[in-house]
Order: structure tokens, then sequence, then C-alpha cells
């Protein structure tokens, strides 16, 4: 998919659940009819995109409408997370067509190898060549070297200190790749199965091993300087908190963390003593048990998670007043523990401290994706990328001049 206006009209007959006709093409991309009419003969002949119904709309005569064929394009994704590999499977249009999971492996070899098997066996299960599949998206822990495509010394992977993911992954699949921070691959999840309906600035609160950030403005995710946006570990939302690594207490990333709400399971007598937390999936379990003792009615265990979730809305009112933020989705593995008690606390946090409240509500939802959003967000910006028409083919284009494209970006 290389030419500009192709990819523009693309991604608006894509953005268009119920088709569009090529009137309303023109005027939503600002095109003349002619290319317009160009663009999507190609798109036509090339097989991105059908003919549908003839619909009357408004005066004049019946307009062909036209919509994306969804089964044109394939993108993979796969999350690592400490204790899971999940993988998805999306069509063009992010519908999600196939999935699965297992263990992590331990050591980044042995994941990179089960990751090869499982993207191959997808494809073989679907039916797909390697030709079918546009790319393949890897949601990580930050952080992140992007530009090396490098996972650096990932809290909770063991046996990972600097690793050239990309790199072994690509080797390893021969797909083209791409590697993300979880976070920022479950918000672009979450943008595609609501179908970009997150207009104004969306916040998604990731809760797995601790917690992390990502932001969108008007439907577009915004990673920062080094991709690296969203780490606000050392926020301080309990003056009474544990103490951190960092030398202060109550930071958000350790008041939070499973080892620490596990750790204070097993002292309030919640878990047995002997209660191993050593590793993720230790600690994961640990963690199960205690939301499922909370379930149960155990009031030392709804204590600590209310606890827990108060700190969690302290971070998130905090971000969000920062970035006067009016949607929080909430997800990751250890949202849906902390549920019960986080609508409480949200609600008390943001009638007090929520600068804006005067002016915007704050809504809060849960993923629209569940415990899929990482891989089925990897696989998301796999498609993010294939329909954003970039700036290099914007200045390459010959229809483009230098100036307008400077006044374009200005
Ligand atoms: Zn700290």
């Amino acid at each position: 998919m290389a030419d500009y206006n192709q990819l523009v009209v693309l991604d608006r007959i894509r953005r268009a659940r119920t088709g569009v006709s090529r009137v309303e093409l023109a005027v939503a991309t600002g095109l003349s009819a002619q290319t317009i009419s160009n663009a999507v003969r190609r798109l036509l002949e090339r097989g991105f995109v059908v003919e549908g119904d003839r619909l009357i709309r408004g005066r004049g005569k019946p307009r062909t409408m036209l919509l994306l064929r969804a089964e044109s394009g394939y993108a993979l994704g796969c999350h690592i997370d400490p204790v899971a590999l999940t993988f998805a499977l999306v069509d063009l249009s992010g519908r999600t067509v196939d999935q699965s999971v297992m263990d992590t492996p331990a050591g980044p070899e042995a994941v990179v190898a089960a990751l090869a098997v499982e993207v191959a066996r997808m494809r073989e299960r679907n039916g797909l060549a390697l030709a079918d599949v546009i790319g393949l998206g890897v949601a990580v822990p930050g952080p992140l070297d992007a530009d090396g495509g490098r996972v650096v010394h990932p809290p909770w992977l063991e046996g990972w200190g600097s690793v050239p993911l990309l790199d072994l992954v690509t080797a390893a699949t021969g797909l083209p790749t791409q590697v993300e921070k979880d976070v920022t691959a479950a918000l672009a999840a979450e943008l595609w199965q609501r179908h970009h309906d997150l207009e104004g600035t969306a916040l998604f609160a990731y809760l797995g091993f601790g917690i992390g950030f990502a932001l969108a403005h008007r439907g577009e995710v915004l990673t920062g300087s080094s991709q690296n946006a969203g780490e606000v570990g050392h926020i301080i939302v309990d003056a009474d908190g544990p103490q951190c690594a960092c030398g202060d207490r109550g930071c958000l990333g350790v008041s939070i963390s499973l080892e620490y709400l596990v750790g204070r399971a097993v002292d309030a007598g919640v878990l047995p003593p002997g209660t191993a937390r050593a590793t993720p999936r230790e600690l994961d379990c640990g963690m199960a048990a205690l939301a499922a003792a909370a379930v149960a009615g155990d009031e030392a265990a709804v204590e600590i998670l209310r606890r827990a979730a108060r700190r969690v809305a302290r971070g998130i009112m905090i971000v969000a007043n920062l970035l006067d933020a009016d949607r929080v989705v909430i997800g990751g593995a250890n949202a849906e523990r902390l549920a019960p008690y986080l609508d409480a606390a949200a609600a008390a946090e943001f009638a007090t401290r929520a600068t804006m409240r005067e002016l915007h509500a704050v809504g809060f939802d849960g993923s629209a994706v569940g415990s899929w959003v990482g891989a089925v967000g990897a696989a998301s910006l796999v498609l993010d990328e294939a329909f954003t028409p970039k700036a290099a083919s914007l200045v390459l284009d010959e229809a483009f001049t230098p100036k307008a494209a400077s006044l374009a970006h200005g």
C-alpha cells in the first residue's frame, strides 16, 4: 500500500463502518472527484475494497457504497507478559479471527523460539501464506529502545538484559515486525475495537505487575520522544505507603505492585505464611488468591484491595488532571481483581480532586478487549502503520509541492 491518495481513501473507507460513497469521500478528504475515482479504482483492482449497495442519500442519483474487504489482509500480534504469551490474528478491519495463549518460557531465546512456532501455527491454521500477513506486532513491558527494537531490562522478565527483540523476531518469523510497549498497544486495541470513537483525550491505565499509562488525543496514540511515555511509577500516591527503591515512600508503582500486595496479604494472615512469591507466576497466583479471599468476604483482603484501588485512583486522577483527559480505560491482567473497588475509589477521588470537574466529566471504562488487549493491540499497531499515510510518501508524492507540505505541517 504505497500511494498516498490510495491510503487516505482506504483509511476513510475502513473508518466508515456502514460504507461510504465516492461523493462522501471527496467531501471528507478534500481530494477531487477524479482523484477519488482513480484511487477507488485501484483499491477495487487490488482487492482492498468492494462495492456494496446503491443507496439514495438526499437528492441525486443513488450512490454506490464502498466497503473495506476485511479479509484482504491480516496482522498478527503477540504480547510478551511475565506469566503468559498471548497471540492474536486480526483482519484488516481489526476484528480478531484467532487467538491463543501459552505460559511464558524462561529467557528471551526460548520466548522468541516459542513465538515463531506459534505464529507459524496460527498462519497455517488460518490458511495464510507469509504474504497474506501485513506484519507482526510484539507488545512488551517497557522500557524500550524503539529505534533499535531493543527491550531494556524489563522488570519481571527473568534473564532479559538488553535484548535486540526486533531483529530476533524478524529473523525467526520472516515477517515484518514492530515492537511496542504493551500499554501503548493496549490503547491502540481500544481505539480499533471502539472504531476510533475515543474522540477527546483518552488514557489507558494498564494494571499488570505494576502500572503504566498510555495516552491518545483525537484517536491518535501519543508515545513521547522515545516511545516510552506513561512511566509514572514514582508519582507519590500515599504518604503512608511502602518504601520505594527510589528513596521515597508511597510511590504508585511500589504501592500497588503484586509483590507488595501479596506480601501484605501474607502479613495480614489472608495468605499462608509460606506462600511462594519468588517468580511472576507465584505472585500472580498469590494475587488471584487474595482477590478470591476478598470476594469470599475476608475483611483483611477487602481492605488491602480497597487501599490499592484508592492508590490507583489517586494516580489516575493526577495523570488525568495533567493531561485534561475526558476518558479513562482501565485494563490489564490485574484490573479485574481491583475492579470491584475501583469505581468507588475513582468516584471519591475525582469528586474532590479533579480540577476540571465543573467543566467536563471524566468517563471510566473497563477494557473492550479484556485479557487479549496486549496481543490484539500489537496487531492493531501493525494496521495503524499500514493505514497511516506517511510524511515521507507525502513529500515524495508528485502532486505535492514542498510548499504545500510545509503548510500542511504548520
Ligand atoms: Zn519511587
